[in-house]
């Protein structure tokens, strides 16, 4: 250490961590109706719910139980419902609707309406119904149908505890527990050890936003969490919310705090596509590590606040490495077409053994801000692992606007986490 610096210091700050989730675990389930039989004679039931398992299979509705005491669940009344709209194709109902001496649009009204003031209607339906699926009518359909009730129950599966805990009132739930999940949702997923290191990243970005007088409105950092080492860190060149103003050109427009991260993190693989005169980035001093993406005006301030072993990226193996680090962001911007295929490997833990890092693949990435839709995507491009960040913003695509890592259609989804920094 050169004896004269006065050593840099961080704000001692604590934070709460709180997973952002997809609503499928925090909405309350919605509830369907359906038909329960109530049986009274015990000695019918087994015979019964063979031929219901059997005709009926209850695959839309397996993760409930069938039975309750006496009452055992025949059938959705939404599936009651489509059987009679498409009347004109079944010939088991003609007879019934004749008898009820209604038109099918009357019938349908009925049972939309879920009551049982005519229950006649929604009995002989349900016993067509019954008998079109292939139960036979050996005397039972009409017991079965006799004490008729519609009971509304989950419509899908619960995911964690608490949805099941208050689903298992209404009917009884099946239920397999999700550890990983459970513990997310408690916000107990961190041990105390692993919200120190985040802590630390947090009062790092912190420490740089006031070192730069607020001139930067964004901090990205990005950590290599097997080794806990700080890979690439990035600031946004222009101050904005997570991006750039619009008058920029277009390739200084995409230039957001984490489009630069993600650029840096590939200047350690042999890759990046921009050149940074204005930036100065660490030199390489031993061949063990990169550490070409730590911008070099704060290479003290992470070893205060880290130490020496914790700054660096992996090497990648060049031999091994397959498809260009550069390509996500040539892709935004316009120079190779757009396919991402490349990137996709069945098992990301085994290519990141095999091939050293590739892009964020297995890293955890901080910031300051929220990042805007444009970002989030790019991170979702660039495999992270988890992101962190500290603030809100307006056009934030992971909490705020929408929950881009919850969209069900993407083939890379990561954690994402708000780090809230308590007074
Ligand atoms: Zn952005």
């Amino acid at each position: 250490m050169e004896p004269n610096k006065k050593r840099l210091k961080l704000d001692n700050i604590k934070i709460n961590i709180k997973s952002i989730l997809s609503d499928d675990f925090l909405d309350h389930i919605p509830l369907e109706a359906v038909y329960v039989a109530s049986i009274a004679e015990k000695k019918q039931f087994s015979s019964l719910i063979f031929e219901l398992n059997k005709y009926l299979p209850f695959d839309n509705l397996s993760h409930l139980k069938r039975i309750r005491k006496n009452d055992v669940i025949i059938c959705k009344l939404n599936d009651l419902i489509t059987f009679t709209s498409e009347i004109e194709n079944e010939c088991h109902l003609k007879s019934t609707i004749e008898d009820l001496n209604l038109e099918c649009n009357e019938i349908l009204d009925i049972l939309r309406n879920e009551k049982l003031a005519k229950i006649h209607v929604h009995r002989s339906i349900l016993i067509g119904y019954l008998k079109a699926k292939g139960i036979s009518d050996n005397g039972f359909l009409q017991k079965l149908c006799d004490d008729l009730k519609i009971v509304d129950i989950p419509s899908k599966q619960s995911l964690l505890r608490w949805q099941y805990e208050e689903m298992n009132k209404i009917w009884p739930c099946k239920f397999h527990p999700n550890k990983q999940m459970e513990l997310l949702h408690k916000n107990e997923n961190f041990t105390s050890n692993e919200l120190i290191f985040h802590q630390t990243i947090i009062m790092i970005i912190k420490k740089i936003m006031n070192l730069e007088k607020n001139l930067y409105k964004n901090v990205g950092i990005c950590v290599d969490p097997r080794t806990n080492s700080v890979v690439a860190m990035s600031t946004n060149l222009a101050p904005t919310q997570c991006g750039t103003p619009s008058s920029f050109h277009i390739n200084e427009k995409i230039k957001h705090c984490p489009i630069l991260l993600i650029d840096f993190v590939a200047r350690t693989q042999n890759g990046g596509i921009w050149k940074y005169e204005n930036i100065k980035f660490l030199e390489n001093t031993n061949d063990e590590k990169e550490f070409c993406g730590i911008l070099k005006e704060y290479v003290e301030l992470l070893r205060c606040g880290l130490g020496d072993e914790q700054i660096g990226a992996q090497k990648i193996n060049i031999n091994n490495q397959k498809g260009n680090s550069n390509k996500i962001i040539k892709e935004m911007v316009g120079n190779v077409p757009n396919n991402c295929n490349d990137f996709y490997g069945e098992d990301e833990q085994n290519n990141l053994e095999k091939y050293g890092p590739y892009l964020c693949t297995g890293y955890d990435i901080y910031f300051l801000k929220e990042p805007c839709l444009m970002c989030a995507m790019a991170l979702i491009h660039s495999r992270a692992r988890r992101i962190f960040f500290v603030e809100s913003t307006n056009d934030g695509a992971l909490k705020t606007c929408t929950k881009l890592h919850t969209a069900k259609g993407l083939n890379h989804h990561y954690e994402v986490f708000q780090c809230s920094i308590i007074d």
